[in-house]
């Protein structure tokens, strides 16, 4: 998968919240090793951070300007917020459906570090107007929160971000391991409604009555593997389509 990091700010006049940390510097921090960690995954990673910009508004446009050239599957932009002090938190931003499945996906890692939940936000924001594919802006905690500065840590919030984005590592080692076994089902987390599709081909490329409506929730399935920013799930019967295998987003779902 091709994935655009745009670390916040960073670029006068575009420069970020000051706090008990500045934001520039944790954007920095955790943009760069996110990116690290991508491509160590096998990804491939376009940092989209402009070194110059004339207005905010440029170094802004720049970012989605480069994400849309290089043609990335998902756009991420790393931020930190700042308030008075006392807010604390984390919190995600994403206007698509698309993109608010990988929203939901970040934001349930980061909240395991044990920041404060504020929920996936669809504040039309800059970045996520002027990008092509699904993106999202994460605000990775309070830059000003004596609370949220005393846990943060750049190497977890950057994996936390990473296993949102593309799964947990340790979770595929379980997986293989249970292939291996081959007698454990593994479990398909539908986590926000959509489809189960014959190809990992766009919903709306596909005829309507290929496509089966699925629900929120967990099914036992035989096998699962990541393609192409879906999951190929194999379904213990045919009840669906009359097919047992499906290819579905992986921003929806998740596979344990
Ligand atoms: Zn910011």
């Amino acid at each position: 998968m091709k994935f655009a990091i745009d670390m916040g700010h960073n670029c006068p006049p575009d420069t970020g919240a000051l706090g008990i940390k500045k934001e520039d510097d944790l954007t920095k921090a955790v943009g760069t090793l996110l990116m690290q960690k991508l491509k160590a995954a096998g990804h491939t990673v376009i940092d989209c951070t402009p070194k110059t910009a004339s207005t905010v508004k440029d170094s802004l446009a720049q970012r989605t300007n480069k994400a849309n050239a290089n043609n990335v599957n998902i756009y991420v932009a790393i931020h930190f917020n700042a308030f008075n002090g006392k807010v604390h938190g984390s919190e995600v931003f994403a206007i698509s459906n698309a993109s608010t499945g990988i929203a939901q996906s970040v934001l349930k890692e980061i909240v395991k570090l044990g920041f404060a939940n504020r929920g996936v936000k669809n504040t039309p924001l800059f970045v996520l107007r002027n990008t092509q594919m699904p993106a999202i802006l994460v605000e990775c905690c309070f830059c000003d929160s004596q609370t949220d500065m005393d846990i943060f840590d750049v190497e977890k919030m950057a994996e936390a971000i990473k296993d949102g984005l593309i799964g947990d590592s340790k979770d595929e080692t379980a997986k293989s391991d249970k292939d291996n076994k081959d007698d454990k089902e593994h479990i398909l987390e539908i986590t926000t409604a959509t489809v189960l599709k014959p190809s990992t081909d766009q919903s709306s490329d596909l005829p309507k009555e290929s496509l089966i409506e699925i629900a929120p929730g967990k099914y036992p399935v035989l096998d699962a593997r990541f393609e192409e920013q879906h999951y190929w799930v194999k379904w213990p019967d045919k009840t669906k389509g009359n097919r047992d295998t499906h290819f579905v987003f992986a921003g929806h779902c998740k596979v344990v």
